[in-house]
């Protein structure tokens, strides 16, 4: 369904000037521009409500609830483009995305057959861009002003009138004293949950093209929080060349250091590290330690590489072939 919704980009949504550019339009353009009209309540004769506003998840998968078989930590300042060849790649079982992303763009056809092939088309994967529904939060504001980052124009707004709750609206959990009714606080929450009633629930973390995600204090955070619960992390990853390009940014990676959008974002989740050094240090450990997540990256390759799967040599003739 993400690979439809990425070939839809340009044509059903995005069509208008600036038209869908892999190149340069980011996912926070996306969502402004296609995943939030996508999932907007819409009215039809004499008012009568046709369809609510939902999380585009719920319209992509027909309403059904189901669990996610993996979660994608991943920034909204990255292209669109990396986020969609990501989930394609960790689905066929690579690591490595850079020729799954030229062939979204250049074959999506070819690339669609592989995932059938592999039986991995329907893997579920927890996106917050699709599953969140974005029209109990930010669809009616933009107060920061984006803009769209081809045109400049700044993102205009939703009029979908669904009620909204950021983290201090009322009622408030007596203890926490965050929002009850709110989704975009209890990204740890379904964590824990989905973890607890699933211990194969993995989290695939989105190294996009800039790197970007490790400067993001949500990324962080939830990298964190999943390395603490013990699920199974996997980096994907431009190529291995870049990863060994950035090892020294990771080596040196400080929470202090990250960014958020809004700055009391930032504020609560240095708030909730005591022992910043500590954390550093762990969080350094868990890159580029021993049996760190780089580690781990280097040795998952190698096991393919030795493996030598038979599919997997067929489908690398494949995208070399497409590609040339
Ligand atoms: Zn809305």
């Amino acid at each position: 369904a993400l690979v439809d919704f990425y070939c839809e980009l340009g044509d059903v949504y995005m069509a208008d000037y600036p038209k869908f550019d892999p190149e340069r339009h980011l996912t926070k353009d996306v969502v402004r521009r296609a995943v939030i009209p996508g999932s907007a309540g819409r009215k039809g004769v004499g008012d009568v409500v046709t369809s609510r506003s939902c999380a585009y998840s719920s319209k992509m998968m027909n309403d059904s609830i189901t669990y996610p078989l993996k979660m994608v930590t991943h920034t909204w300042g990255a292209l669109f483009r990396d986020l969609v060849a990501i989930v394609v790649t960790d689905a066929l079982g690579e690591r490595e995305f850079k020729p799954f992303g030229q062939l979204l763009d250049r074959n999506p056809a070819a690339l669609k057959e592989m995932l059938q092939f592999s039986g991995m088309s329907q893997t579920r994967y927890w996106i917050c861009a699709f599953s969140v529904c974005q029209h109990a939060s930010i669809c009616g504001g933009n107060p920061h002003g984006d803009r769209d980052s081809v045109s400049g124009e700044v993102h205009g707004i939703c009029d979908c009138g669904l009620p909204k709750a950021f983290n201090s609206t009322e009622p408030l959990h007596p203890q926490k004293q965050e929002s009850i009714s709110c989704e975009i606080n209890k990204f740890s929450d379904m964590m824990k949950f989905v973890a607890a009633n699933d211990s194969m629930f993995e989290q695939v973390i989105a190294v996009d093209s800039s790197f970007s995600i490790f400067s993001r204090a949500w990324c962080i955070a939830e990298l964190a929080e999943a390395h603490q619960m013990h699920m199974r992390q996997n980096l994907v990853v431009p190529s291995q060349a870049d990863l060994q390009e950035h090892g020294d940014t990771l080596r040196h990676i400080r929470v202090e250091d990250m960014e958020a959008t809004r700055p009391a974002d930032k504020e609560m989740i240095l708030a909730g590290i005591k022992d910043k050094g500590a954390f550093n240090a762990s969080m350094q450990a868990l890159l580029t330690g021993k049996d760190g997540l780089l580690d781990a990256f280097n040795q998952s390759l190698d096991t393919l590489e030795t493996l030598k799967v038979v599919g997997r040599i067929a489908r690398q003739r494949r995208v070399s072939e497409l590609l040339s």
